[in-house]
C-alpha cells in the first residue's frame, strides 16, 4: 500500500465559503468537494495517510479512505510513495500582447470605420477580436471588412451577426473556408431556436437570442464556466473579463468593455496605443475575483468570468457582478441552477 494521496497538478483545490472545488484544467472540468476534504488536501498534502488519520484523532479513517478513493476513481489524484517527486505547477500568468482582445460594437447608425480600428490593433499585435453587430450587414459589407484582415497580426476573428435568410449555413461556411482567420460566426435573432455547427476547428452559431445592444452581456452562468491553465492562471491576478481587452461601443467611444459608462475618447480624435498606455485605462484589468464582494468567497472565482459594467451595487465598483445569481454562503443558484 502505498502512503500518500497525491492531486495530479493540473487538478488545483479552490476553497469556497460553504464548499470547495477541485479545477481540472487539462479536462476543463470542476468537482465540487465539501471544504473538509479541501483541508486534507491542501493543508495535510504532505502528510501521509496514516497521519491525516492521526489528524483527526483517527475518528474519520474510514470516511477519509473513502474521499480519497473517490478522488482516485474519478482521476483526479493517486497514490504515491513518493510525493515530492511530483511538484505543483506554477500559477503565474505572463503574455507578450499588451491587447490580447478586441470587442467592436456596430448598429446601424455607427460611423466608425474599422479601416482605422484594424490596423491599429494590428500594430498592437491584439491576436483576437470580436465583431459584433447589433443588426443585420450585407453579405457584401461583412466580406469587405473581413478583407481588412489580410495581412495583419490577428489570428482569431470572432462574427456576431443578425439574421437574414441570405445567411445559410452553406455560405457561413464558404466564409470560414476563404478567410482562416475567421473561427466562430454566430447568428442571432433566428426564427428558429438553436443550432450548432462544428466545422473542423471553427464552429457557427444560429440562435433566436436577440443580440440588438451591448446589455446582452455580462450573465453568469456555469455554462460559461472555463477550467483551463490560461484563463484559470490569468484569473488568480488579473480581471477575467477585462484584462488586456478594448472594447469600442457602437458611437465609435474607445472602453474597457462596451458596456462600460466611461470612456477614453472617440477612435477618430484619439490613438488606440495611447489609450491602452493609460494607467486609468488599465486600472480595471488588474480587479481580480479575490477583490469582488462575494466572488471572492466563491468556490468557482478563478474559471468564472467577472462583470465590471454591470454591477449588483453600481456605487461600489467592487461589488459583484450584477446578472451573477449565485449565492456562495448557501451554496445555491437562486435561479435554479443545478451544480
Ligand atoms: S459569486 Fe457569481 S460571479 Fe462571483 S465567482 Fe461566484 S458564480 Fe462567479
Amino acid at each position: 500500500m502505498k502512503n500518500y494521496f497525491v492531486l495530479f497538478a493540473c487538478c488545483i483545490p479552490v476553497k469556497g465559503h460553504s464548499r470547495s472545488t477541485i479545477c481540472d484544467l487539462q479536462r476543463n472540468t470542476f468537482e465540487l468537494i465539501p471544504n473538509i476534504l479541501y483541508e486534507i488536501l491542501t493543508e495535510h498534502a504532505h502528510q501521509s495517510m496514516q497521519e491525516i488519520f492521526a489528524v483527526y484523532d483517527n475518528q474519520y479513517n474510514e470516511e477519509i479512505q473513502e474521499y480519497m478513493e473517490f478522488l482516485v476513481s474519478k482521476e483526479y489524484g493517486f497514490y504515491s510513495n513518493s510525493p515530492l517527486h511530483f511538484p505543483k505547477i506554477s500559477l503565474d500568468w505572463q503574455t507578450p500582447f499588451s491587447i490580447t482582445n478586441a470587442l467592436i460594437d456596430f448598429d446601424e447608425q455607427s460611423t466608425h470605420q474599422l479601416s482605422t480600428i484594424v490596423p491599429q490593433l494590428s500594430a498592437l499585435y491584439c491576436p483576437t477580436i470580436e465583431l459584433r453587430f447589433f443588426y443585420t450587414p450585407t453579405l457584401t459589407a461583412l466580406t469587405e471588412n473581413l478583407e481588412l484582415f489580410e495581412d495583419t497580426a490577428f489570428r482569431c476573428i470572432q462574427l456576431i451577426i443578425g439574421y437574414h435568410h441570405d445567411f445559410s449555413a452553406e455560405r457561413l461556411v464558404k466564409l470560414l473556408q476563404k478567410y482562416p482567420r475567421l473561427q466562430n460566426i454566430t447568428v442571432h435573432s433566428t426564427p428558429v431556436s438553436s443550432i450548432n455547427l462544428k466545422i473542423r476547428s471553427k464552429g457557427i452559431v444560429f440562435t433566436n437570442q436577440k443580440i440588438t445592444s451591448e446589455a446582452c452581456c455580462g450573465n453568469i452562468s456555469p455554462y460559461y464556466f472555463t477550467a483551463n491553465i490560461s484563463t484559470f492562471t490569468e484569473a488568480q491576478h488579473f480581471n477575467s473579463c477585462l484584462n488586456r481587452k478594448i472594447g469600442i461601443d457602437k458611437r465609435g467611444y474607445i472602453k474597457n468593455c462596451p458596456s462600460m459608462n466611461k470612456n477614453f475618447g472617440h477612435i477618430d480624435d484619439i490613438p488606440l496605443k495611447q489609450v491602452v498606455e493609460n494607467v486609468h485605462f488599465q486600472k480595471l484589468w488588474k480587479v481580480n475575483k479575490d477583490q469582488v464582494l462575494d466572488c471572492q468567497d466563491c468556490e468557482f472565482r478563478y474559471i468564472c468570468y467577472d462583470c465590471r459594467a454591470y454591477v449588483a451595487n453600481p456605487n461600489n465598483e467592487l461589488s459583484k457582478p450584477a446578472k451573477c445569481q449565485y449565492n456562495p454562503y448557501e451554496a445555491r443558484w437562486e435561479d435554479q441552477v443545478t451544480t
